[in-house]
């Protein structure tokens, strides 16, 4: 037999449902009465009544069968989303007593919206096991439903509970998936959690709990001192609670009756024992107590920290104490965990910290774990100062509060000067490139004279008024910029570097006004630019015309020349060849 097979007939083996069970699956939806006015007929869905309203029964009104206030009852709508107050009952059934809401049925249209889904498991014993079979309900009025019709209901998982073994078979949630394989719990909890879950919901929107049905069932079964209806049922973890009662039924009992249902409650839900005070194995000593211990702790709040603070303290503090430093906010874990590390022991600890809570001087120790905190905090402080903690009276002060604002008040003026201290370094370094970078452009521009000559060679250049020029240094590119207003000045130290060349184009009377900047790559002229760029581009376009078009004869004649190899007379000025049309 396959794996599925085996899982079908799991399934096929639980108990069906019987009426009474469908009754309280239907008990779990609205309640409607739907009336047709016009034909004094009513339709129940509590009780599954249809019937004509007679004369006779309009005069009936006791409050058993008050025909009168369902036929004088408006009809109610349903609320528009489902953030809005559902419908509230306003009348009783006339058959069954149960509040009902009435829908006329020429308001409702096609009832889509009065569909509505439960998840039920519903628990029964049955040949010798607490069964529990998990079904997706619904309640439809749509054309085609009864409208005093039963719920429709698709098993959807099946559970099956004996003393030492926990089995469960469910669905997948989509479409009509068959039953997989079964699931087993048939040891004790190791590790982990339980392996028996209830089956996932289909209608996630609805919620993924579930309503119990036949919870009375339980006490036919061996888990019937269990207490399960004290069993906190909403977090809808009775599967898990009762795959639990498999295998610790004595220690569950025992544990639910001393009124400490959130040990139950972590060992269902996370799978956390608290093994250090619980035996789980030996129901006969599960609290690893003495009878005079049993019955202290029977008298405290039964908090299971208690048993761990006692247990922590190798049994040797009474238990009124440790319920007294668990009422006072003793965070266990982090004080054994500091205790350890400062090699203090536990009880000594705590009963130093002690001292200190709800001191009215120090506010900030209000509880055992703050007052732990500010200790922690003292230590940080006196460990960076280099304070001698392996000496107990510096490791514990007499006088907490001030050790601390001392220690913490040191620590803090160190840090500002390590602060203070790199604030300056990083400043210092700041400097040095800075100098560096300086430096590095003064040299530059000593060298500049050199590269200007050059320049002035390739690209020395005067005709017809105009004269290109290389600049005579960075200052005068930068004040080229501010007078133009244009971003050459940017580009200033990259000229001076040689990464780009500016050169400058003046008119031969002015040639110390700034007029325009030309940028050269090589033999091509990139850019020539004046006053602001010619004014932004705009959406008009230019304010002013592009000079490249203005001097185009001009710059053309010069880049020609140039391109020829920058010759020069004996004077040094350009060679041009001669103009077309002008005298010899
Ligand atoms: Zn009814």
């Amino acid at each position: 037999m396959t794996e599925q097979e085996k899982a079908e007939r799991f399934a096929k083996s639980a108990p069906p449902l019987r009426d009474g069970e469908l009754e309280a699956i239907n008990a779990l939806f609205p309640t409607y009465i739907f009336r047709r006015s016009c034909t004094e007929e009513i339709w129940t869905t509590c009780c599954h009544e249809h019937t004509t309203v007679g004369i006779e029964d309009m005069r009936v009104t006791t409050p058993e069968r008050n025909f009168l206030a369902v036929m004088w009852e408006p009809h109610q709508r349903e609320p528009r989303n489902r953030w809005c107050e559902p419908a509230k009952p306003h009348v009783e059934c006339p058959f069954c007593g149960k509040p009902a809401i009435v829908k006329e049925l020429r308001y409702t249209g096609k009832r889509e919206n009065l569909s509505s889904y439960r998840r039920a498991v519903v628990l029964r014993w049955y040949r010798g096991a607490l069964w529990a079979r998990a079904y997706d309900c619904g309640k439809h009025y749509t054309a085609g439903y009864d409208l005093a019709g039963d719920p429709t209901y698709k098993l959807v998982g099946v559970y099956r509970f004996r003393p030492g073994l926990a089995e469960a078979t469910t669905r997948s949630w989509y479409g009509n998936s068959p039953f997989g394989h079964i699931e087993k719990q048939d040891g004790p909890l190791t590790k982990g959690r339980w392996n028996i879950h209830a089956p996932f919901s289909a209608n996630a929107d609805y919620g993924i709990g579930y309503d119990v049905i036949g919870l009375d069932e339980i006490q036919e079964s061996p888990f019937r001192y269990c207490c399960a209806a004290d069993f906190k049922l909403s977090g809808s973890r009775l599967l898990e609670f009762l795959t639990a009662c498999c295998f610790y039924p004595r220690q569950i009992e025992m544990l639910m009756k001393a009124g400490m249902k959130d040990v139950v409650t972590d060992l269902v839900d996370r799978g956390v024992k608290h093994a250090t005070v619980i035996d789980w194995d030996d129901p006969k000593k599960a609290f690893k107590l003495n009878r005079q211990d049993m019955k202290t702790f029977l008298g405290t709040n039964r908090d299971i920290r208690i048993l761990e603070l006692h247990k922590r303290l190798k049994s040797r503090i009474p238990l009124t104490q440790c319920a007294e430093w668990i009422s006072r906010g003793i965070d266990i874990q982090r004080t054994v965990r500091a205790a350890k590390k400062w090699n203090i022991p536990l009880e000594k600890l705590i009963r130093y910290l002690d001292g200190y809570v709800g001191c009215a001087q120090y506010g900030g120790m209000s509880s055992l774990s703050s007052a732990l905190r500010f200790w922690e905090d003292y230590l940080t402080a006196a460990e960076a100062m280099g304070y001698l903690l392996h000496r107990e009276n510096v490791l514990l002060p007499r006088n907490l509060g001030a050790a601390h604002d001392e220690a913490t008040k040191k620590h803090q003026a160190k840090l500002e000067r390590e602060r203070a201290a790199q604030r300056r370094e990083w400043e210092r370094q700041q400097q040095a490139e800075r100098a560096e970078r300086e430096r590095q452009a003064r040299l530059a521009e000593e060298k500049y004279e050199e590269r200007r000559k050059k320049l002035e060679k390739k690209y020395g250049f005067a005709m017809d008024g105009y004269v290109i020029r290389a600049p005579l240094g960075k200052d005068e590119i930068l004040a080229e910029a501010r007078k133009l207003q244009h971003c050459v000045g940017g580009h200033a130290d990259r000229h001076i570097l040689g990464q780009t060349t500016i050169l400058f184009m003046r008119k031969v009377k002015k040639p110390d006004e700034p007029w325009l900047t030309i940028e050269m790559n090589g033999n091509k002229l990139v850019q020539i630019h004046g006053f602001k760029n010619e004014g932004l581009h705009t959406t008009k376009g230019r304010f002013a015309p592009d000079p490249r078009e203005v001097y185009r004869e001009f710059l053309d004649t010069w880049l020609d020349w140039m391109e020829k190899g920058s010759r020069r007379d004996k004077k040094g000025n350009p060679k041009l060849p001669k103009k077309k049309g002008a005298a010899a």
